[in-house]
């Protein structure tokens, strides 16, 4: 491994890099700060966010400006004012023992007469947003037509954001003759477009291989139906508890609307979107910084430039429209030499996309099962139980001890232990005890199922108030099948699917056949539909099962079994053929509770 020492850096540098405890360079600064102080070159540099691109072209800008000279030498375009600020302040560490050397940022947002008086005062670096830079440019506050170097950092996202004009402004302001490095972490044909355009015969660095992932990224995939996918994201956070993530959403909406329903289920969520004033996204960005948000829920275009360095996962809520997005999502965690994961939430039909990507970034997914209530209560039980071995004792609490030990006198260690993690633990349990497990439709062929148990379709569903539970009941007590006898249960909005053992198939039709339940008829069919229920059965087959049993019209009210009328409570519109609303039955309702488990804090949206 090579040294810092060896790449050519003066002194001030190495000095400052020693400060900051770096100990070895990274590859992109390995390869591209030779090149880069040993002669006047373009460079065009394939490295993702995370890789320690910011050094590989501040140190080698620093090195080569003269600081003694106060006019702009160095500007550096960054795509979004939260990555202009981080460039900023790497800069700046890395050029404290240089006298004289300005580093200063501009961005949109903020006063721009202070900013325009910043640099007056002399900035031989200027870090900038395009929109604000040409803005200045435009105002004849900023000086740029003297300048040796210009770096476009994350050029893909620059023209992803539609800066590609704004960036050919200001570069049509610069000299000739400068140097221009590019460092990008994808290189789709706009960015070639600019680099052709803009460079001479540039030097070419890539780290890894094009558009490839961080290594120490793990990708991981869960098949879900897409109406399970929030669902699904709970158990992946309730399954990793100590979890500090972005989740990606595809629109600002689904963006605001994951964010609400995870602050209302009691997580530390915040949404972060372009719906939001600067003002609110700093909030949530600091929020975030401060660990008080554990799950960041963003659109691809706020979520660029954060640049937080131990985030442990990053959830695809919905897959990007542009696969290439991918890179950039998953590059928000591993970062700095550090683990993370990439989780995707994907229905069977995307699979594929996965497939597409898995030959973009050149890694592998892992398909996983999603998390069932077992696993996750045995997770949380044990990471509550590190949690009480590893927290540090605040001895403000032996004053009042002796008080305490009355309180819980009478109780042994054993008692004692389960008391302590049940007070977190049972809030866990109650609420996956009463929810189902989701099974991915993958996973639809278990092996403790029989491989001819029969699929049936049933005509109610959540808008009648059922939950899978409740559902499984109300088939049994009128079937008086057992437990067992019903399996996979699927509610759905207005419709159901269910599962028995072939030979109970008669009893299941024979019990449902001209069922009618406060003038509403209660019908049960044999799904044609394979067992994920995303769909309903044909028309062809629905019309087909009616004039078997003699049509719609035939059938006789059956109201006269007093178990049925009684069960007929439940509906509460009893015109035929129309939707009916939820049922207030408790009996057969479903369990509402929510694990209030990540503290009361509430987040930011
Ligand atoms: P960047 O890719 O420039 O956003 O850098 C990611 C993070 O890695 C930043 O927090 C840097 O301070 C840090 N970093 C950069 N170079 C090194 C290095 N050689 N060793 C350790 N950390 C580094």
């Amino acid at each position: 491994m090579q040294k810092f020492q060896d790449l050519g850096l003066n002194e001030s540098l190495l000095n400052a890099i020693s400060d900051m405890g770096f100990k070895a360079p990274s590859e992109v600064q390995e390869k591209a700060i030779p090149i880069l102080l040993s002669k006047e070159t373009d460079l065009v540099a394939l490295a993702q966010t995370g890789t320690g691109k910011t050094a590989a072209f501040g140190f080698p800008l620093i090195q080569k400006i003269n600081a003694e000279k106060k006019f702009t030498q160095g500007l550096i375009l960054s795509p979004t004012r939260e990555l202009c600020l981080q460039i900023t302040n790497e800069i700046k560490l890395y050029s404290k023992y240089i006298k004289g050397l300005n580093t200063v940022a501009i961005y949109g947002g903020a006063s721009i007469t202070e900013q325009a008086s910043q640099i007056k005062r002399g900035a031989q670096i200027i870090v900038a947003t395009p929109g604000r830079m040409k803005d200045m440019i435009g105002r004849n506050m900023i000086d740029i037509s003297k300048i040796d170097y210009c770096i476009l950092d994350e050029a893909d996202e620059m023209l992803n954001m539609g800066f590609f004009e704004d960036i050919q402004d200001i570069l049509s302001n610069t000299p000739k003759e400068k140097n221009t490095w590019l460092f990008s972490a994808t290189m789709p044909k706009e960015v070639a477009i600019i680099a052709k355009k803009f460079m001479n015969s540039p030097d070419e660095i890539t780290v890894g291989s094009k558009n490839e992932g961080a290594s120490t990224v793990a990708h991981e995939y869960y098949i879900a139906s897409g109406r399970d996918r929030y669902p699904v994201l709970k158990r992946l956070a309730d399954a990793n508890p100590e979890i500090f993530s972005v989740v990606f959403c595809r629109t600002k909406r689904d963006t605001q609307r994951v964010a609400e329903k995870l602050i209302e289920d009691g997580y530390n969520a915040g949404a972060l979107h372009g719906d939001l004033s600067q003002n609110q996204r700093d909030l949530v960005m600091g929020a975030f910084r401060k660990k008080q948000i554990h799950m960041l829920v963003a659109t691809d275009v706020a979520a660029r430039g954060i640049d937080v360095d131990d985030i442990t996962h990053v959830i695809n809520y919905q897959l990007p429209d542009e696969i290439e997005t991918y890179t950039h999502r998953s590059g928000r965690t591993g970062r700095a030499g550090k683990e993370g994961v990439s989780m995707v939430i994907v229905t069977k039909s995307e699979e594929r996309k996965v497939r597409t990507i898995e030959k973009i970034i050149k890694k592998k997914f892992t398909l996983k099962p999603i998390p069932t209530g077992i696993e996750i209560c045995e997770k949380q039980l044990f990471y509550l139980a590190h949690k009480i071995k590893d927290t540090e004792i605040n001895h403000q609490v032996d004053e009042y001890l002796p008080k305490i030990h009355e309180v819980l006198d009478g109780l042994d260690r054993e008692e004692l232990i389960k008391k302590i993690v049940s007070v977190e633990f049972t809030r866990f349990f109650d609420y996956y005890n009463k929810t189902q497990d989701i099974s991915s439709p993958e996973s639809s062929g278990e092996s403790n199922v029989n491989p001819n148990s029969i699929r049936y379709f049933i005509n109610v569903g959540r808008r009648d108030g059922y939950t899978w539970g409740s559902l499984k009941d109300f088939i049994r007590e009128l079937t008086q099948l057992s437990k067992d006898d019903v399996y996979k249960v699927d509610v759905k909005d207005t419709f159901s699917f269910f599962n028995t053992d072939p030979e109970q198939m008669p009893k299941i039709l024979e019990v449902f056949t001209d069922l009618k339940i406060d003038g509403r008829f209660v019908n049960v069919e044999v799904s044609s539909k394979p067992e994920d229920g995303s769909g309903r059965r044909s028309r062809k087959k629905d019309r087909g099962d009616r004039s078997d049993r003699g049509g719609r019209g035939d059938r006789r009210e059956r109201s006269d079994r007093s178990d049925r009328s009684d069960r007929g409570k439940k509906f509460s519109d009893s015109k035929p053929g129309r939707r009916f609303s939820g049922s207030k039955d408790k009996k057969f309702s479903g369990s509402k509770s929510k694990p209030k488990s990540k503290g009361s804090r509430k987040g930011f949206s």
